[in-house]
């Protein structure tokens, strides 16, 4: 067990840092960020922020050393440093782990050869045969890079034969995976704690809506049946333990009309739809991976509330006018709403679907909830 008071590291200084630095804080233990880019919006918050490449083992040796355990918050860490510092101090989760997630070809391989629920899938060398792959896949499909995707990056729907050619030119020099397109009933997603005594507890179901591949609304209760949910639940429990894990795994899941559920990527990490824990549930999930990476007993996730909504706010709400940024969102027309919470992660520069921060409506029910926060995300813009 790592005690409060002790140091922990977390690779990658975004939001998902930033919130894991205030729970650390809270808990009396000191948080260091490891991340590329200066000022990040989690160096902002932490203890200790050290700016350098993840290529720079020296430089990451040294950060490992002033840590009890590292953990992370960002995937696309290149996996052979990380081997550096399991040398100095345990990396919660395993590198493994990460190796699997941070790739959707060995992530749909993994999922298959483990027997866990997936989207059909066909794999595509750089400069292989991508309409063979989409043939085998079938049509409507979403091709996707098979390395460094986010927020629907890398990612092309194709509806017809007509369209393939175009496909083929853009992913000529990447390695890709054609998906089979789900018409989907919903989105939901789980996130689940393992501890270093193997433990495990997960967050409610969140029901998830995206607009142009990108998280718009995450909704707790999701409206599921509940025997889905539990087998949502089961699902994650059952690839953490797979994965022999310690730490936090956010599993995405397509939901089918018949309830069938389909694993469409995993995150070893806290995840964007498991904010709304800051706000509406007993324990936050920056706090749950704090817990789960110091050996500490995991805490309750259960509710707070009947329902919390969170809503993601982008660069776009920023007003623009021809590309120039000429405004920022109406945030006092936003708080006009008491149970409405403002989260900003301290980016200093809005961007066009960059994440800057969400907001949380908390209240009885799901759908009472979800209005209201439609209502109050038309306010920002
Ligand atoms: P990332 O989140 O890394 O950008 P995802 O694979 O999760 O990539 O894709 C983003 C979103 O695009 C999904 O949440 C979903 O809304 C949509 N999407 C992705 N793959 C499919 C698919 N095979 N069928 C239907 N929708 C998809
Ligand atoms: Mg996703």
């Amino acid at each position: 067990m790592i005690p409060p008071g002790s140091t922990l590291g977390v690779l990658g200084g975004g939001q998902l840092g930033r919130m894991l630095a205030h729970a650390a804080t809270r808990m009396g233990y000191r948080l260091h960020v490891f991340e590329p880019g200066e000022n990040s919006p989690a160096g902002e918050v932490a203890t200790r922020e050290f700016n350098s490449s993840y290529k720079e083992i020296e430089r990451l040796k040294d950060f490992a050393r002033g840590c009890a355990a590292v953990t992370y918050e960002f995937e696309n860490v290149p996996v052979e440093p990380l081997w550096e510092i399991e040398k100095v101090v345990p990396l919660r989760p395993h590198w493994e782990v990460l190796e699997v997630c941070q790739n959707r070809m060995r992530e749909k391989k993994w999922l298959k050869k483990n027997g866990f629920p997936h989207v059909p899938f066909a794999e595509v060398e750089a400069g292989g045969d991508l309409a063979k792959a989409i043939k085998q896949v079938g049509l409507p499909c979403v091709v996707k890079t098979a390395d460094f995707g986010y927020d629907g990056k890398g990612q092309m729907r194709l509806n017809t034969t007509a369209e393939v050619p175009a496909a083929a030119k853009a992913f000529a020099s990447q390695r890709a995976v054609v998906e089979k397109f789900i018409d989907f009933k919903c989105e939901a997603s789980v996130i689940v704690a393992r501890n270093t005594r193997g433990e495990t507890r997960t967050f409610p179901v969140a029901e998830n809506i995206h607009t142009k591949h990108i998280l718009d609304f995450s909704i707790v209760p999701a409206r599921l049946p509940q025997d889905v949910q539990e087998r949502a639940a089961e699902l994650a429990v059952n690839i953490a333990e797979a994965f022999d894990l310690v730490g936090l795994l956010a599993v995405e899941l397509f939901v089918t009309d018949d309830g069938e559920l389909l694993v469409n990527e995993m995150a070893p990490r806290t995840h964007n739809s498991g904010h709304w824990t800051l706000d509406g549930c007993v324990s936050t999930q920056f706090e749950q991976q704090i817990r789960a990476v110091t050996g500490l007993p995991l805490g309750d996730t259960s509710l707070t509330v009947g329902a919390a909504v969170m809503v993601n706010i982008l660069g776009d709400a920023w007003q623009w006018q021809d590309g120039e940024l000429v405004g920022a969102p109406d945030w006092a027309a936003l708080l006009k709403e008491p149970r409405a919470k403002l989260h900003l992660y301290g980016k200093s520069e809005p961007r066009v679907g960059r994440k800057m921060g969400h907001f949380t409506v908390t209240g009885d029910t799901a759908d009472a909830v979800l209005e209201r926060a439609r209502a109050l995300k038309a306010t920002l813009h």
